[in-house]
């Protein structure tokens, strides 16, 4: 067991909960870690914890590690003091500058002494991330190096720290899930999903997502995951639901320097806004042709102070909906303002089977919202009990009100399919739906309908629809009668017209 993490509330792959550090520091997660650049004062550390609620920040040891004044402080007084910071501090070790210029001037050991030196709380070895695009080769000879890493890192004097094991592959879905299990398998305490940086840069949602659910398919669930690089407000709801505990933002910064303002929606730029979209105290205090007006560095530090309140608040509103059981129906907001978004959701959706072993048999509601709650871990499951359900020998499962002549009534409802009399209380069958249903949701119920039906061969079995297309009809199996209750006006509760001679079913 890792005792360090503690899961609290659990939905899909999200988790919410609690990582403590040796010396006795919490965060609570999912959690963003603010980048703090050493050299560049952007929001003091100490403003951080006081004024926006931070815990946790991360911090580059490597950068500090190079500056000879740094490097003697950071040993002598530790890293809180020098960075003004009580909260949990986390070190990375250069692997960034790795990636971007090819070398760096120290080894993985040294590197990880001057962290546990500097009394950092998460210490990070030099991992070799592999780019996107690479070959199978190159992932696979990264990977043989960042095991030779980890296993430096396991025998380094860790004194007071968490020891991350970052969690390479590239884009092998295959090669991610062993050095998954290889990570877990070591005595090290957080997993970094390594790489995926120039994908998050991209907008590669989709890739984001499958690299993420790849690594956590070979972790344990006890293992804390990191992300990398992910620091746009717009993932954060996602990529949490893919099973992240902790991400770091460089990009409040860094936008900021460009004079972009972050949104929950996607980026914006200060020159097109005319009114800030935002509660925030910077934008609640200024007016963007106010924040025009400043010099430079004013004006990037209000920006960045901005995109800080809209990433900290988007991630305590992704915590709020873990522990309601609403994440979904974020990630699905989140989906219909930004594409990206989307596409990772539908990735995310691509693996409802894996969702559904992590997402929780109760929750408070399930809204349908979309095409997309049609393939949510709840349809699935709720046909996965349908193989086990019983039904009577004569069985109408009907969109509105009885139709007389075919034995007992289930309801039909769209995506789950049949609701047995006995479930038809429980969650997810509360569900909220819209009156007016779309194909996806029809397809997801008559694949629900014959579930029902191969679990009982000798029912007679009719369901009485609302209009359904033929599309949607077809996937029933032989032998499910259907009655078109628009085509015979039947939409209120008149129980009055028999329903015989409607088509039986395609050979049947
Ligand atoms: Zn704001």
């Amino acid at each position: 067991m890792r005792e360090a993490f503690e899961v609290y509330d659990v939905d899909a792959a999200g988790r919410r909960g609690e990582l403590t550090v040796p010396r006795g520091r919490t965060v609570e997660t999912p959690a963003l870690l603010p980048v703090v650049n050493p050299h560049v004062d952007t929001v003091a550390p100490r403003r951080l914890a006081e004024e926006f609620g931070v815990e946790a920040l991360i911090t580059n040891a490597y950068v500090i590690h190079g500056d000879d004044d740094l490097r003697e402080a950071a040993r002598e007084r530790g890293l809180h003091d020098l960075l003004d910071f009580d909260g949990v501090v986390m070190t990375d070790s250069g692997s960034f500058q790795l990636a971007e210029y090819g070398e760096i001037d120290v080894t993985t050991a040294e590197i990880l002494a001057f962290q546990v030196a500097a009394e950092s709380d998460i210490v990070t070895p030099v991992d070799v991330p592999t780019p996107p695009d690479a070959d199978r080769e190159t992932a696979e000879a990264d990977l043989r190096t960042t095991r030779e890493r980890l296993a430096t890192a396991e025998s380094v004097a860790a004194g007071d720290a968490l020891v991350t094991a970052p969690v390479q592959g590239g884009s092998f879905v295959d090669l991610r899930e062993a050095a998954g299990r290889h990570a877990a398998d070591t005595d090290l305490d957080v997993f970094p999903v390594g790489g995926t940086v120039p994908l998050l840069n991209d907008y590669r949602y989709g890739d984001v997502v499958e690299a993420v659910l790849a690594a956590k398919r070979g972790l344990d669930p006890d293992c804390p995951v990191h992300l990398f690089g992910a620091g746009h407000p717009v993932v954060f709801a996602l990529a949490t639901a893919a099973g992240c505990d902790l991400f770091d933002s460089a990009a409040y910064a860094l936008y900021a320097r460009d004079d972009r303002y972050l949104t929950r929606r996607g980026t914006r730029h200060l020159t097109d806004l005319e009114t800030f979209p935002c509660e925030c105290p910077v934008c609640t205090a200024h007016t963007p042709a106010r924040v025009r007006d400043r010099e430079g560095s004013a004006r990037h530090d209000l920006l960045a102070e901005h995109n800080l309140h809209v990433s900290l608040g988007e991630m305590r509103r992704v915590r709020d909906a873990v522990r309601a059981g609403t994440l979904l129906e974020l990630v699905e907001a989140r989906a219909r303002s930004h594409p990206a978004v989307l596409d990772g959701y539908r990735a995310l959706l691509d693996h409802a089977d894996e969702l559904e072993r992590s997402d929780p048999v109760r929750k408070d509601g399930f809204r349908y919202l979309s095409t997309e709650s049609a393939r949510r871990p709840e349809v699935s499951r709720h046909h996965e009990r349908l193989d086990r359900v019983t039904a009577p020998d004569r069985l109408l499962l009907t969109e509105g009100p009885r139709v007389e002549g075919h034995g007992t009534d289930w309801t039909l409802l769209p995506p789950f399919g049949p609701v047995p009399d006995a479930l038809s209380r429980t969650y997810p069958l509360t569900a909220e739906t819209p009156d007016r249903t779309d194909p996806a949701a029809r397809e997801a119920a008559a694949r629900g309908v014959a579930r029902l039906a191969a679990a009982n061969p000798d029912a007679a079995i009719t369901i009485a629809h609302r209009g359904w297309r033929a599309e949607t009809l077809d996937r029933l199996p032989d032998g499910v009668a259907t009655v078109d209750l628009d085509a015979r006006g039947l939409h209120g509760d008149s129980r009055a017209e028999s329903a015989t001679g409607e088509h039986g079913g395609d050979g049947a």
